[in-house]
């Protein structure tokens, strides 16, 4: 059976860093958790951070892709670096993936761990870009694929067919 890892947040665990869920209401996911295919983490909390928490952006318009390379840190809007507790939770999630075989990850967006198609600018503006979190980034160079819950047709559809 394959199984998806997913965002806490997405089935409605109340982590994310104002202490609120991003429920995904959707059959396919129901279906899914019904069948114990999800493997759900919150990579924030899985690296000590509590909730509620302040929110941190990946800085200078960067990505997680940086993040990773050590070009980019993430701060909170406190100014505190939080670069190495969102790896820690980044790590975390890989390898929960790897030990439950998971080859798919469905991620909530915009966040600058999970985030897959955009993130946040640094700035606490509202403003984002496109990219991806750090989490979502080290599980997609692993050849785990990553997918939006705007794209849960496409990954359901992929599973179907055994791909
Ligand atoms: S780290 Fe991921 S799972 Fe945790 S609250 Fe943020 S988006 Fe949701």
């Amino acid at each position: 059976m394959k199984r998806i890892l997913v965002s806490a947040c997405l089935v409605g665990q109340p982590v994310r860093y104002d202490g609120t869920a991003k429920t995904v209401s959707d059959a396919i996911l129901q279906a899914w958790r019904e069948q114990g295919r999800l493997v759900i983490v919150c990579p924030e909390v899985a690296a000590g951070f509590g909730t509620p928490r302040r929110p941190a952006e990946i800085q200078w318009r960067r990505t997680g892709d940086d993040v990773l390379a050590g070009t980019a840190a993430i701060c909170d809007d406190a100014g505190t670096d939080v670069t190495s507790l969102f790896i820690e939770g980044a790590k975390h999630a890989l390898e929960r993936a790897i030990a439950h075989e998971c080859r798919y990850a469905l991620l909530a967006d915009g966040s600058p761990s999970c985030g897959s198609s955009y993130v946040y600018d640094g700035t606490f503006t509202g403003a984002r870009h496109h990219g991806a979190g750090v989490t979502a980034t080290l599980l997609a160079q692993h050849g785990i694929r990553v997918y939006a819950p705007s794209q849960i047709d496409e990954l359901a559809s992929l599973i179907e067919r055994n791909a």
